[in-house]
């Protein structure tokens, strides 16, 4: 049979389906005029993709509806109106294009139903599937529930589809099923899976609907508190939190204005938020900071050099270099206060004073006296702070010593510069630059704070245990100012003036109670310490104090007499051995002497041969700089063997191994030199190094004898130990001016400039030759 075909977009005709349709394409126009000239029949199939305009043959399903063309309505713009009815399924046999429009020879497909319990089984099934669809789709129209009452199945199946919101895919399906049970499975499957999404999209959207209300209850109740807090005049939490703000800030005496203007926005954003909420709590912290800040706090400084003088002394022993130094600096400070003055390094071992002296100064200039501790900051945020983007952002130490000092003014202690790390994180050092330069640090700006605050009235004092550890640009911008340590009898002083009578009195004792004789002292210092400041001795006196108190309050005793007798009833067994000192001379020992953390020391060298090929080891962590001054000893040694009285061949048959013990701790520097080589050649020729000899030197392959550092740390840690003669460099001798006089006679100091004389003076004459 051929009737005019007519290409449908996004619709479907099905049997028995009046369907109201509006034709636009002209060569859809020209179909529905010639069914209108013969029994107004046209055959309807879907095209596949509706987004065509023009399809051709290829693009149409191969299954469709003859319907009926009930009505026709012309449409002033053209196209048409119009209503149809379909009428029975048709198969596509061929479609032919006429240029005006298609026409198709089809095959009518009429439904074949035979009823079956099973079919009677879909059919209800199907029903009530439908039924609850259109419950739950609110889309869904009135007259689409006639169909639950159809009974015939094929009607059914086609209705119910056509009344569904699904694809028009799966429409075709529906139609191109000619068996009716198949066609009735299909759409109760259909039917389910469309029932699950509508009840996902309504808990969804209940989800959603409850969430509003809350919040909007939530904000209606607010409303609410506050209006009846007004009645009752009352203001709420809130309310007075911001009010007390704003009065902070207002007492907030010649805020500069951008500071002032900043505190305002940020409570004016506190106040807008839900008081709860997270962001709240930020915002409240930051103010919490901007408002603490002492932005114009100052103390009155004056800089009265008399009694400086007077303070530094009192509270002080010795120290007079140091004094004086300090002294100057203040001076040029009162002079001219806007000389950007370098800032004070205090360099020496622990416990010499460094931090008590920076309060000493804090005293005598009238600041307040903070002190951070930078030992093992290694990232730049712990200087300067982290971003208030990151949870739990903090201020860094600068800010938070200055938050802690309450003034702009204070005597800001940076301690342990030399003990700042550099890693990944970024360069503390860096930071700490431009918190020292006074052309930047009037506008120091931390990343927590984000307004700049001006330290340029801040006295800073730095200190180090080691100078050559400090970043160089740091060390390039400060006054290095040496503690070097003391000796025995500066500590006695200092024990007795000061530790002494401040532990007393610390532990609510009076030194009527408690004696502590001269004698006992020293053997405090001398056997229960070792150490270049008085931190140790400190603890130990606390030690006795605490002990003698319990005593005297157990009822034990009324007065406490401590002396030599029974100092180690108190104080245990002596501490302190100089495991270093040999008492016998031997092959291959010597004595070296170092600087450390700190302070001097002494260590022991030791160097030992064996059969071999001629290898030089080295252990006990040496470091580079250490390791070459050993080889160029060795060098020296070869190029000199007959003068030395080394066996021929010695680099051929026999190995050399040096050691420095206490291999935990790093060692490095080239002062070592002398030692290492004494050490080797006593090994390699036989003759034994006098025990009570200790020395420092560089060595050149020639053997001439460098200068080195750190002599009077030195010369005074082989004191402390028992040493009774120093080899140094010749060219070491102004650093001789540095020591006690007293010491300087008890000691016998070689001034040595070439290897020789080392030689002379450390080695015994071979015991064997
Ligand atoms: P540092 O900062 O160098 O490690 P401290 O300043 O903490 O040392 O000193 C340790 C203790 O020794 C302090 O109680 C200090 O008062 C005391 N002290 C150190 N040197 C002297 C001195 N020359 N006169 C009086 N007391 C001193």
């Amino acid at each position: 049979m051929e009737l005019p075909l007519l290409p449908l977009r996004g619709v479907l005709v099905f049997p028995s389906m009046v369907v109201p349709l509006e034709i636009g394409r002209k060569k859809s126009l020209n179909a529905l005029e010639r069914a209108m000239l013969t029994d107004r029949s046209l055959v309807f199939v879907a095209q596949k993709d509706t987004r065509q305009d023009d399809p051709g043959a290829d693009d149409i399903y191969r299954v469709g509806v003859v319907a009926e063309v009930k009505q026709v309505l012309k449409m002033p713009q053209g196209g048409s109106k119009v209503v149809v009815e379909g009428r029975v399924r048709c198969r596509i046999l061929s479609v032919t294009d006429l240029g005006e429009g298609f026409s198709a020879d089809i095959e009518e497909v009429p439904d074949q139903v035979t009823m079956t319990d099973e079919l009677e089984a879909l059919m209800h099934t199907a029903a009530d599937l439908f039924e609850v669809y259109i419950k739950n789709s609110r889309k869904m129209l009135g007259e689409a529930t006639v169909a639950v009452n159809i009974e015939d199945p094929a009607r059914l199946s086609d209705t119910i589809v056509a009344n569904l919101d699904i694809r028009t895919q799966e429409k075709q399906e529906i139609l191109e099923a000619f068996d009716v049970t198949e066609r009735l499975n299909r759409v109760s499957d259909i039917l389910s899976r469309q029932i699950e999404l509508l009840e996902i999209e309504k808990r969804i959207s209940g989800r959603v609907r409850r969430q509003m209300e809350r919040t909007q209850r939530e904000y209606y109740l607010r409303e609410q508190l506050k209006a009846i807090q007004r009645e009752l005049g009352e203001t709420d939490e809130s309310e007075s939190e911001i009010q007390e703000l704003r009065r902070r800030l207002d007492e907030m005496a010649d805020l500069p204005q951008a500071i002032h203007d900043k505190i305002e926005r940020e409570i004016n954003r506190l106040h807008k938020m839900s008081p709860m909420s997270a962001e709240a709590v930020v915002v409240r912290t930051y103010l919490d900071w901007l408002l603490e800040l002492p932005w114009t706090v100052k103390s009155d400084t004056v800089i009265q050099l008399p009694e400086a003088e007077a303070i530094l002394e009192a509270e002080h022993f010795g120290l007079n270099p140091v004094k004086e130094r300090i002294l100057e600096y203040l001076a040029v400070q009162s002079l001219a206060r806007d000389l950007k003055s370098p800032i004070l390094c205090l360099v020496g071992p622990p416990g010499v004073g460094k931090t008590s002296l920076a309060r000493s100064i804090a005293r005598a200039t009238g600041r307040r006296f903070v002190r951070i501790s930078l030992g093992g900051v290694r990232d730049e945020a712990e200087i300067r702070g982290h971003r208030r983007t990151y949870v739990g952002a903090m201020p860094g130490r600068i800010i938070q010593g200055i938050r802690q000092a309450g003034t702009k003014n204070p005597l800001f202690l940076l301690d342990e510069i030399d003990k700042m790390a550099t890693d990944f994180r970024g360069d503390p050092s860096a930071a700490l630059l431009e918190v020292l330069d006074p052309e930047q640090n009037q506008h120091f700006s931390d990343h927590y704070v984000e307004l700049p605050f001006d330290l340029s009235e801040v006295m800073f004092i730095t200190t180090a245990n080691v100078a050559h550890l400090i970043p160089r640009p740091l060390l390039d911008r400060m006054e290095t100012i040496a503690i070097p340590g003391y000796t025995e009898e500066e500590k006695l002083h200092i024990a007795e003036r000061y530790l002494w009578p401040r532990q007393v009195q610390r532990h609510g004792l009076t030194e009527d109670e408690i004696h502590l004789g001269r004698r006992a002292m020293t053997r405090v210092i001398r056997e229960y310490t070792r150490e270049a400041g008085v931190r140790q001795l400190e603890r130990e006196l606390a030690a006795l104090c605490r002990k003698g108190a319990r005593e005297i309050v157990e009822g034990q005793k009324r007065r406490v007499r401590i002396t030599t007798q029974n100092l180690s009833h108190y104080l245990g067994k002596s501490k302190v051995r100089h495991p270093a000192v040999e008492t016998a001379a031997e092959i291959g020992v010597v004595t070296g002497l170092a600087v450390t953390d700190v302070g001097g020391d002494i260590m022991a060298i030791e160097a030992t041969t064996m059969p071999g090929q001629g290898r030089l080891t080295l252990t006990g962590q040496l470091g580079d700089v250490m390791q070459e001054s050993a080889r160029a000893g060795y060098s020296y040694i070869r190029s000199h063997r007959e003068h030395l009285g080394v066996a021929e061949g010695f680099n051929d048959n026999t190995d050399l191994h040096i050691h420095v013990p206490e291999g935990a701790i790093p060692k490095d520097g080239p002062s070592a030199g002398i030692a290492m080589a004494t050490a080797m050649i006593s090994a390699l020729s036989g003759r034994p190094v006098r025990p009570d000899v200790a020395m420092t030197g560089e060595i050149t392959l020639r053997g001439r004898v460098l200068p080195v550092g750190g002599i009077k740390e030195k010369v005074l840690a082989a004191h402390r130990a028992g040493i009774k003669e120093i080899i140094i460099p010749e060219k070491n001798r102004p650093d001789l001016d540095e020591l006690p006089a007293n010491i300087r006679r008890q000691l016998r100091i070689h001034l040595v400039n070439q290897m020789d004389e080392v030689l002379e003076v450390a080695l015994e004459e071979s015991q064997t030759a």
